[in-house]
């Protein structure tokens, strides 16, 4: 499958992404994994974005759109993709329309997956992440904890919470998000290409999302 998830923060991309690999081996595409391992790396890329990731600012179109072009041609993407983060401004989704119709390449679904305010407060200010950079399973202290508390039960690395996972920097991203992000569900439903679908439960958006292609 080649789609594209929308969703504010928190709105439960990431595990759906695993779950919809999991299905038919499409690779999972995360713009935000591959900043926070370039991060890490200490990358020229990484030093350019952390700024803008710990306040929970988009990073510039321009050094999203470069890593987007090179990744999308690798070999594993011809399985199929979902993209997780990405595009996440007209920009970047006009951009994308342009590399996909040089590389023949049709979307098959813009998944939108909406959820409340409240609720994204509470996923994500609870939520854990492996710091395991190759590793990153996620984790959450009230309804799926590690078997030892700060612990990864994959890889036995310390969980941490991210920078950008305070109340405040989430707070930012949500605001970003309705600002920058939320007119491309206009843009895709005038494709005719959009399913928004309520994303309390992930195997029931997976469900929908498979039924739906
Ligand atoms: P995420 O894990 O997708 O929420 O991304 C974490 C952070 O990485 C975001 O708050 C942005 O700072 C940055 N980021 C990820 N994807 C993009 C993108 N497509 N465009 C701009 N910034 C991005």
């Amino acid at each position: 499958m080649r789609i594209i998830l929308l969703g504010a923060p928190g709105a439960g991309k990431g595990t759906v992404s695993n779950l919809l690999t999991s299905h038919d081996g499409s690779v999972h595409i995360s713009t935000g994994d591959i900043l926070r391992n370039a991060v890490k790396a200490g990358t020229h890329l990484g030093n350019q974005a952390k700024q803008f990731m710990d306040r929970g600012d988009l990073v510039p179109d321009s050094l999203i759109m470069g890593i987007m072009e090179e990744r999308l041609q690798e070999p594993d993407c011809q399985k199929g993709f979902i993209l997780d983060g990405f595009p996440r401004t007209i920009p970047q989704a006009e951009e994308l329309d342009k590399l996909l119709a040089k590389l023949s390449i049709r979307i098959d679904l813009v998944a939108n997956l909406d959820v409340s305010k409240e609720i994204i407060l509470q996923r994500l200010t609870t939520r854990r992440t492996c710091s395991n950079a190759s590793c990153q399973a996620i984790y959450n202290v009230k309804n799926n904890p590690t078997k030892v508390e700060g612990v990864c039960d994959k890889c036995g690395s310390p969980t941490i919470q991210r920078s950008d996972e305070t109340e405040q920097a989430i707070l930012n991203r949500l605001d970003t998000y309705n600002k920058q992000t939320a007119p491309l569900t206009d843009y895709y439903s005038q494709k005719g290409i959009l399913k928004t679908i309520e994303a309390l439960f992930e195997d029931v958006v997976v469900k929908e999302i498979v039924s739906s292609i």
